[in-house]
């Protein structure tokens, strides 16, 4: 198995050469984490917007859908709290000229400690065997007792200083931590200084009367700016969702982690209004909600841990991050909030209209509280590709390298595949790609010998291939070839489509895995 560092090179050059990611702008250089997604990479981004829409809005009544402009009044953003506090305190190595994220580096240095944690676990795993008992361990040997205790005390520490706005404190951790530049190891660091993250622009013909707009920072706040107008106009009654898929843009100060951290990026978020009072009940319901659609993609409940947060953002009154291991560790998925009225009570606020709900059985008006699910779909993105991902060793000593997408997200479903270029095998392979083409991506591949296509299919994701043979000709039948057994079936040509639905049915894969 690749170690981490060469796995993420290779998602990463895969991702380019099967037409899922390219540099933005790659003939001038590309621009520094921006990207764009290619003819597959549309498709699987596609997939998981669709799966996550109608799991959130189709299978849940009280929750709908909302698509508001990227452009907002500016006022918006000072209500929020985003003019203000979207910030990030960034530190620079005087020797690397290299600029991090503060918070990031004392993270990083803890999430060093929980390795340690984890290699004892291990290590004692394999002494004590069926016996042993992981919780009374971590709670008694000393040195992970010490190294528990360590991590805590830091992260209370970085949350104190964040909060207080003391970054002179940040900066001392830093260096009591002995905290150096990954890059060239250097501990020559300048002060810590806050850095707004949003991106600003302008609007209007001329330069006297244009005026200062920023480009959205999160998708979140045009969901609570039109909280009255879906309420009022849908007859939502508490609690209700508004669920929307859309760009946001944040000025990231360190930004080299591929599609993990860009500064143009997709977000999909759902904010849900409930009663005052109820939002915990609601926060546990989201969470075990959120955890059961990723636990239906089959990525592996390994790599998926829960993260409290220790700091809280100014809005909340609890958080929680979805943590996947991706290929350069445990790093934030998804957020799973409790806003409290936070939002709603700054935009009534500043724009002197009332946002609240009338509860006709309480007969009083209050202002609703909020849980929010929030999921990069880019990070998404890059969890399932970097998990399906794999090479393989086969039985006959051969290798494979073969991308297993959960086949209800991969781009195209079936490659459909002529034995030989003659004979009208490529006829009846066209037929059949005609058939099934309204229902399903499929291809046609008749390029090569048939075992380099399914190679090709394996690595681009394809999970079935349909194989059209010279028997074909006589009982109408094709081979189908999974691409993750390589198992091969004999099946009729007008079974394929009952097949592929069977493979294919959200009803199965949002229900039942
Ligand atoms: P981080 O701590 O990693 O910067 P965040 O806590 O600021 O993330 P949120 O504001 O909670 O992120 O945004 C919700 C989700 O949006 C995140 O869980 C993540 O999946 C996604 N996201 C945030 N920033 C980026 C980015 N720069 N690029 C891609 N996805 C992002």
């Amino acid at each position: 198995m690749a170690n981490n560092q060469d796995k993420f090179k290779q998602v990463i050059a895969h991702a380019k050469e099967y037409g899922y990611i390219f540099s933005s702008s790659e003939i001038y250089d590309g621009l520094s984490a921006v990207y764009d997604y290619g003819q597959n990479g549309v498709e699987l981004k596609n997939n998981i917007k669709t799966y996550w829409w109608k799991s959130m809005t189709q299978l849940h009544q009280n929750i709908v859908g909302l698509d508001a402009a990227i452009l907002m009044h500016p006022k918006t953003w000072k209500a929020s709290g985003h003019v203000d506090a979207f910030n990030d305190p960034l530190i620079d190595n005087k020797d690397s000229k290299k600029r991090y994220r503060a918070d990031v580096l004392v993270e990083d240095y803890v999430e060093k400690l929980e390795q340690k944690v984890q290699k004892e676990i291990a290590k004692a795993k394999k002494r004590f065997g069926d016996n042993f008992d992981e919780s009374q361990f971590v709670s008694t040997h000393p040195r992970v007792v010490k190294y528990r205790t360590r991590s805590k005390e830091i992260l209370e520490r970085l949350a104190k200083s964040l909060t207080e706005e003391n970054l002179a404190d940040v900066k001392a951790l830093i260096e009591e931590l002995e905290i150096a530049c990954p890059a060239t190891g250097s501990r020559n660091w300048t002060d810590v200084k806050q850095f707004n993250l949003m991106f600003g622009t302008k609007m209007g013909a001329s330069s006297e009367s244009a005026s200062d707009l920023y480009l959205r920072p999160e998708t979140a706040q045009g969901i609570f700016v039109n909280f009255s107008n879906v309420q009022k106009t849908g007859r939502m009654k508490i609690p209700f969702g508004i669920a929307q898929i859309g760009k946001a843009f944040r000025n990231e100060i360190v930004a080299r982690q591929f599609i993990f951290r860009q500064r143009e990026f997709e977000q999909m978020e759902m904010q849900f209004f409930v009663k005052p009072g109820e939002e915990l009940k609601w926060f546990e319901y989201w969470k075990d909600q959120r955890q059961a659609w990723h636990d239906s993609l089959g990525l592996g409940k390994e790599n998926y841990r829960f993260h409290e947060h220790e700091k809280l953002a100014h809005y909340a009154n609890a958080a929680t991050d979805i943590e996947f291991d991706f290929p350069f560790g445990f790093k934030e998925l998804e957020g799973i909030h409790s806003r409290t009225d936070f939002d709603l009570k700054a935009h009534e606020k500043l724009s002197g209209k009332k946002l609240q709900f009338f509860d006709h059985e309480e007969g009083e008006s209050y202002t609703p509280y909020v849980i929010e699910t929030s999921i990069g779909l880019d990070r998404m993105f890059l969890a399932v590709f970097s998990a399906a991902l794999q090479d393989e060793t086969l039985d006959d000593g051969s290798s494979r390298t073969v991308l297993k997408l959960p086949s209800i997200l991969a781009p195209v479903k079936a490659a459909v595949l002529p034995l030989l270029k003659r004979d009208g095998l490529p006829e009846i392979a066209e037929q059949i790609v005609e058939d099934l083409k309204w229902d399903f991506n499929v291809d046609f591949d008749e390029k090569d010998a048939v075992g380099r296509r399914y190679r090709r299919q394996d690595a681009a994701g394809t999970p079935f291939c349909i194989t059209v043979d010279h028997d074909t000709k006589d009982d109408d039948s094709v081979t189908i070839r999974y691409r993750d057994s390589m198992e091969q079936k004999r099946v009729k040509i007008t079974e394929l489509k009952s097949i592929l639905n069977a493979e294919l049915s959200y009803k199965t894969w949002l229900k039942t895995k």
